[in-house]
């Protein structure tokens, strides 16, 4: 793995501890059943490809196996609003089609800046 990968895997795998922790024993972000450490998964809108929202901890939720294999964005839009609001669910909409460049530097104060949420959150 080059150095950007393993820095975009470290990430990666932090979301996933990060909403695990934070939202295990909540109802699944779509259909509302109560997420155990056995169906629980870190599940985006916005998908991962969108780099300036793939490790925003409100753009990623706890979402049970089922739905997140089922991938309905429509049903996960409704659900964002339902928990966050219209406006931050268009603003994080908004977030993922803009461009963003990540230098490793960048990528590594993402990390520490998660790290400090996990510590708060999860
Ligand atoms: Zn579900």
């Amino acid at each position: 793995m080059t150095q950007r990968q393993i820095l975009e895997k470290r990430l990666d795998d932090l979301i996933r501890d990060i909403i695990k922790g934070r939202d295990t024993g909540s109802p699944c972000i779509t259909c509302g059943k109560t997420l155990t450490p056995e169906n629980i998964t870190a599940g985006h809108f916005m998908k991962r490809r969108h780099l300036a929202t793939r490790w925003n901890t409100l753009n990623v939720n706890g979402q049970c196996w089922k739905c997140n294999g089922e991938d309905d964005t429509d049903l996960y839009e409704e659900a964002m609003i339902r928990r966050y609001g219209a406006t931050i669910t268009e603003n994080i909409k908004k977030m993922a089609r803009s461009a963003v460049h990540y230098t490793n530097e960048d990528l590594t104060t993402v990390y520490h800046e998660l790290k400090r949420y996990q510590e708060k959150y999860a």
